[in-house]
């Protein structure tokens, strides 16, 4: 056996009520000025941020939207040097990360995150910039936050039908982790640990959103999941989803959970241990259509199309997905491909 491990720098404080934290984390960072980010659906909880953070905080911006679009990142920058910031504070779920990490990419401000969603943004050094109608993303350690705090006291009122598709969004950094180019046990073990967490978290919030012991093991789970995404690359899962979203407008997290069991249905083959780990984590000999099955279940949507994808739009992502080399276990031909977005695009695993 043979791999190379690179463990990133994070701090990460978990637990219900660590929100009340926010000072203490500010003041371990030196920073005295931090700019509040969040979406406007949760710019009450932006605010509440704010009051807690009292004289460090300069500002709030609560504009942020999904996938960074360059004139939203534009502008945060803009009030980023408006109020002085010497930092910012994301709250939110990957699109309010995102936009912190746009205003790091360009001005080396540090980045203190309190996630809301089980994205994972927060555990990477990835950042994405949305620019007539593509999305790009890189690799740079000045976005990596510097701070995580997770309360899952915040998650309580996610949506079930958001909590779900965001949780099979964090497992697809798990399943593409074990049978990335550069996975390691390491990683490997978080990764069956993250799936084995939310796979019995995410049956029990969409039975009962309140119930706090599943609340904190699905977000300890997409945590887990998260640093997975932070040290292994991606493979042609994550690369479909990029192009559904960028070029599309599709929903981040539904498309992850609609289109996760068709890859897997193509992948898993080429990638018995792998296969194996996501068996036992999952507690199924069928790992596809388990996760087809138990997404539609708990209401996720079924296919692409109900997403808004059309059979017009599969040339196009096949010619994006075919420009650039990805990773993948194993070559796919472009038959292939296009097979497997139809497939999805149909929803014939979850009939
Ligand atoms: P999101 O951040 O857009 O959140 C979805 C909606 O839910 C928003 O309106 C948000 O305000 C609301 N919301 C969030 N938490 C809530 C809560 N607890 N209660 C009620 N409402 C809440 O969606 P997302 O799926 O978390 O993130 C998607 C974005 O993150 C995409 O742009 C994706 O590309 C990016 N992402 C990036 C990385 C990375 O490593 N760079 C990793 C994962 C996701």
């Amino acid at each position: 056996m043979t791999f190379t491990y690179e463990a990133l720098p994070m701090r990460v404080v978990f637990g219900s009520g660590s929100l009340r934290q926010l000072p203490q984390e500010a003041q371990r960072l030196g920073l005295r000025r931090l700019l509040v980010l969040s979406t406007p659906g949760q710019r009450a909880l932006a605010e509440q941020a704010a009051a807690l953070l009292g004289d460090a905080c300069a500002g709030t911006f609560t504009e942020a939207r999904m996938h960074v679009p360059v004139e939203v990142a534009e502008a945060a920058r803009a009030a980023a040097r408006a109020t002085g910031a010497d930092g910012c504070l994301a709250i939110g779920g990957g699109s309010t990360v995102g936009l912190g990490k746009a205003i790091a990419l360009d001005s080396g401000l540090p980045v203190i995150c309190v996630p809301t969603t089980y994205a994972g943004s927060e555990m990477t050094p990835v950042w994405g910039l949305t620019e007539h109608g593509r999305k790009r993303t890189g690799r740079d350690r000045a976005v990596l936050p510097r701070s995580v705090v997770y309360d899952p006291d915040l998650t309580v009122g996610l949506p079930v039908d958001v909590s779900v598709t965001s949780g099979f969004n964090a497992v697809a950094h798990a399943v593409e982790a074990l049978y990335a180019p550069d996975a390691s046990p390491i990683v490997s073990a978080m990764a069956e640990e993250a799936v084995r967490s939310l796979g019995t978290a995410l049956p029990a919030i969409a039975a009962d959103p309140l119930d706090t012991d599943a609340r904190a093991d699905a977000l300890r789970g997409a945590w887990l999941c998260g640093a997975c995404l932070g040290a292994t690359t991606m493979s042609l899962h994550h690369k479909l989803c990029h192009i559904l979203g960028g070029t599309f407008d599709l929903p981040h997290a539904a498309t992850h959970t609609v289109l996760l069991p068709y890859v897997a249905a193509l992948n898993l083959p080429a990638a018995p241990e792998a296969d194996q780990s996501l068996r036992r984590a999952l507690a199924t000999d069928d790992v596809p259509d388990h996760l087809a099955r138990t997404s539609a279940a708990l209401g996720a949507p079924r296919s692409l199309s109900q997403l808004g994808l059309t059979e017009a739009d599969l040339d196009e992502v096949v010619t994006q997905a075919r420009a650039q080399p990805y990773a993948n276990p194993r070559p796919i031909t472009e038959p292939e491909l296009r097979s497997l977005l139809r497939d999805a695009l149909n929803g014939t695993l979850a009939p």
